[in-house]
């Protein structure tokens, strides 16, 4: 079934559990996830990307996730991650999306806050929740030139108070595209901020997280956790032997039911990591 974002982090936090939002790129990782989503008994966010975005438009991928949420026996969110201002937010909107996220963390804070108003007050008018980041996570590709900025506790709190976001995404530690589970997680400064701020809390670039600290980042108030490099290093990497194992097969639908069997199989291993199954349990 399709829910928008509010819907499915209703009482996530008081579960000890989070809900994963992974990056899918068309047809094949979205059925997967959605089939992992589904044996679990978990509700799941399906993400697109600034990467999607470019490969197929919002309207068409819009209505592609929108059909297999509404096919699917759990609740599913789609959303758009990262949207670089109004008018992509709206588009996204118009398309079906469920959940908006503006990015204005490279922004002058007061310059974030006012672009990320706007956003809200549109938004909210259709239903529609927002997510927005403060501080900025940064990108282990230092070649993308985006700045890195763990998020200031005290910042946090006036952000998310004048803006009226639904969803606050912060900077603890993780790095986006991190291909090793690494990331030094900042939990003093998460307590600061969970002390001062009272919408869910969204952490990004997660496959760089260990196992460990997913679990425990689960307990926190931390609602939405996203995921890209895991599954596409499960579906790239499966994809590659598939085609090396069988040298005379052409057959897409052939070459990739092991792919999709794999990130279906990882993002089940997140899911259950994060306690995401909570979320539908009495
Ligand atoms: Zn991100």
């Amino acid at each position: 079934m399709l829910v928008t974002l509010t819907e499915m982090m209703q009482g996530i936090a008081e579960k000890n559990g989070a809900v994963p939002a992974f990056n899918v790129f068309g047809y094949e990782d979205a059925a997967a996830v959605i089939a992992a989503a589904e044996e679990v008994k978990a509700p799941v966010i399906l993400a697109t990307n600034k990467v999607a975005l470019r490969y197929m438009p919002l309207q068409v991928s819009g209505a592609l996730y929108r059909s297999l949420a509404e096919r699917a026996s759990v609740p599913v969110c789609i959303h758009l991650d990262h949207g670089d201002g109004f008018e992509t937010a709206a588009e996204a909107i118009m398309s079906g999306y469920t959940s908006i996220m503006y990015d204005g963390s490279q922004l002058p804070l007061k310059e974030n806050m006012r672009n990320t108003r706007q956003i809200v007050k549109m938004a909210h008018a259709c239903g529609i929740p927002v997510e927005a980041e403060i501080g900025a996570v940064g990108y282990s590709d230092p070649s993308l030139n985006v700045e890195a900025r763990l998020t200031d506790p005290g910042e946090a709190k006036i952000f998310a108070e004048e803006t009226g976001v639904d969803a606050l995404a912060v900077a603890i530690g993780t790095l986006h595209r991190m291909e090793e589970q690494a990331a030094p997680i900042d939990y003093g400064r998460l307590a600061d901020i969970e002390r001062l701020v009272t919408v869910p809390l969204v952490l990004h670039g997660s496959t760089g997280v260990r196992d460990d600290d997913l679990r425990k980042l689960a307990a926190t108030r931390i609602g939405k956790v996203n995921i890209g490099t895991a599954l596409r290093m499960a579906f790239g990497k499966t994809l590659r032997s598939e085609i090396q194992a069988k040298p005379d097969e052409f057959d897409r639908v052939a070459l990739f039911a092991g792919p999709m069997e794999a990130v279906k199989e990882e993002a089940k291993k997140k899911m259950l990591l994060l306690n995401a199954h909570h979320a539908l349990q009495a």
